[in-house]
């Protein structure tokens, strides 16, 4: 007999990792049930212009839900997808024209320097911010969040996959945006989902972590790849560590998953257990990589480390690695 007490469901509790939608799989050909779902003015969408999320934020918390009739008037409405129903209502993203958006000519002199700023040319008054920085300040729930990143990734395939990857022609969203068919050979391409091994290589009360260049200043993380075709979950989490610290690892477990929508990925977050200590690192990956202790682990949680190192932001799956690892819920 299997005991699930022994596995418990840690998902939900990581950032985008709740999502309350009926997905509505069987109903998403029944072009009825869609036209009573578009017609319904109780009904929601997401607008998303040049991968950043439109908001209203003129009474007081940020919106980012609209009815569908308003974001046609943000500008020209490129595609529109169902994400799925809860008790009250339908829940759509749409994904408008990146001519929807551009840098106002004043601010794109004025700040020659910093990211250019987007404005919506038709309504400047909304906002446009990036899902990342919106996950971290904590604007939203959980729930929201998790439909964010599933609009989100959505819409940045159909953007990039305009052409049939068989025969070179046209694509139209098919299936209330969960297909595109060729217009000219009709082969079906559905959204891609990428699986991302990351994974802490444990050795006794010591973890490995590891930072690349690109980290904020004294932040050290999980190790991470993509998984390769053919390859085995385990696999992966042994190919990973091995190539960018020189560990050879031995049994693997996976602990959690967290959908990641920059673009479309999947951390499948695992424990890995190190049967060698040596580390050699692969510097064209990692600037830095070194094993740390429970206590050390402990004391960067709690922002209290004495160099001053810090932990993965908590929106990541790498925190809830180690967090499961200091506490020992492993
Ligand atoms: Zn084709």
């Amino acid at each position: 007999m299997i005991d699930f007490s022994l596995f418990p469901d840690r998902s939900p509790a990581i950032g985008y990792g709740v999502n309350p939608l009926d997905r509505l799989s069987a109903g998403r050909d029944d072009a009825r049930l869609l036209s009573t779902l578009t017609a319904d003015p109780a009904s929601v969408s997401f607008a998303i212009v040049q991968d950043k999320f439109i908001l209203e934020s003129s009474s007081g918390a940020p919106q980012a839900l609209f009815g569908l009739k308003d974001v046609a008037g943000f500008g020209a409405v490129q595609e529109v997808a169902l994400l799925g129903r809860d008790q009250t209502r339908a829940y759509f993203v749409s994904l408008l024209s990146d001519h929807a958006a551009h840098v106002p000519a004043d601010l794109a002199l004025t700040h020659p320097h910093m990211p250019p700023q987007l404005s919506l040319v038709q309504r400047p008054d909304l906002a446009l911010a990036d899902l990342r920085a919106l996950a971290v300040q904590g604007l939203f729930e959980p729930d929201i969040l998790g439909m964010m990143a599933q609009a989100k990734s959505m819409m940045h395939w159909h953007a990039r996959h305009r052409f049939c990857s068989v025969c070179g022609s046209p694509s139209v969203l098919a299936s209330a945006g969960w297909k595109r068919e060729c217009v000219a050979c009709q082969a079906p391409h559905f959204p891609r989902t990428d699986p991302v091994v990351i994974m802490l290589a444990i050795d006794g009360d010591q973890c490995l972590l590891g930072r690349q260049a690109r980290f904020g200043t004294g932040m050290y993380s999980a190790l991470a790849g993509f998984l390769e075709p053919g390859e085995t979950m385990e696999a992966a989490v042994r190919r990973e560590i091995h190539e960018e610290a020189g560990i050879e690892i031995g049994r693997v477990r996976y602990l959690a998953s967290q959908p990641w929508p920059f673009p479309a990925s999947l951390m499948i977050g695992c424990l890995a257990e190190a049967v060698t200590r040596e580390i050699t690192i692969d510097h064209t990956e990692l600037e830095d990589a070194r094993w740390f202790s429970k206590q050390e682990a402990k004391l960067m949680l709690a922002g209290a480390h004495p160099d001053g190192l810090l932990p993965p932001g908590h929106i990541a799956i790498a925190s809830h690695l180690l967090r499961a690892f200091v506490e020992g819920h492993v």
